[in-house]
């Protein structure tokens, strides 16, 4: 199978020499993308900066900012059979970056942000992807209710949660704990470490796009 994976922060130039971004470590992505590495499936992994190796075999995409790999998603998207967007992609980037480094002559400096395109919410439409569509959605509070709600308005097939209010878990550490959502259930995975995960969520991500074809 061919597996498209989103992985790692993206970063929202604010001058040639600063940036917004965030704790994403990349490490879930880069897991999962080792995971059906092991599996023998054909893997793209899209990625943000982060300090990982890439995973042997893998196809590689280097990006930048969250319009960089939104881009590069929409152009192959239609290749694969399944998608799973486990970037934490910005949701905010600066509205106009300078194109010189600002200096630091001013009190105060204000920064305007403007929304980024949402790459998960654009997979059906306007990408008109038909495979697997598989989110990831960390929360603080009421989990698996935010959850579902992201699974119907994004058109997903499955959305993997994660409770980031949460020590030891999930953002930039090297554990996670996570709830599988479907329409149908939900099952929870107890905390381990994120390889482990990996090749646990790859069956599971294999045997749903395996049912949904019967
Ligand atoms: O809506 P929210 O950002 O919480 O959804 C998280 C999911 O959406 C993750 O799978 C993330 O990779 C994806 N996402 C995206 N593009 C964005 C924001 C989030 O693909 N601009």
């Amino acid at each position: 199978m061919k597996i498209l994976i989103t992985a790692g922060p993206t970063r929202e130039a604010i001058d040639p020499v600063r940036f917004i971004s965030n704790r994403s470590s990349g490490r879930m992505g880069y897991a999962l993308a080792a995971a059906f590495l092991r599996r023998e499936d054909h893997v793209l992994l899209i990625s943000g900066p982060t300090t990982i190796d890439i995973p042997d075999h893998a196809d590689f995409i280097p990006v930048e900012s969250a319009d960089d790999m939104y881009r590069a998603v929409e152009k192959v998207i239609n290749e694969y059979d399944i998608a799973i967007f486990c970037a934490a992609v910005a949701d905010y980037t600066i509205a106009q970056p300078e194109t010189h480094k600002i200096k630091k002559d001013a009190e105060t400096l204000t920064l305007q942000l403007i929304k980024t395109k949402d790459i998960l919410g654009s997979a059906r439409d306007p990408f008109n992807f038909r495979g697997t569509l598989v989110g990831f959605a960390a929360e603080t509070h009421d989990v698996e209710q935010y959850a579902k709600g992201k699974l119907q308005k994004k058109k997903c097939d499955l959305i993997i949660a994660n409770d980031v209010s949460q020590e030891g878990i999930g953002f930039d550490s090297s554990e996670n704990e996570v709830r599988i959502v479907s329409e149908f259930e939900t099952i929870k995975i107890p905390k381990q470490s994120k390889e482990n995960l990996g090749h646990i969520l790859a069956e599971i991500i294999a045997d749903h796009h395996r049912a949904r074809q019967e």
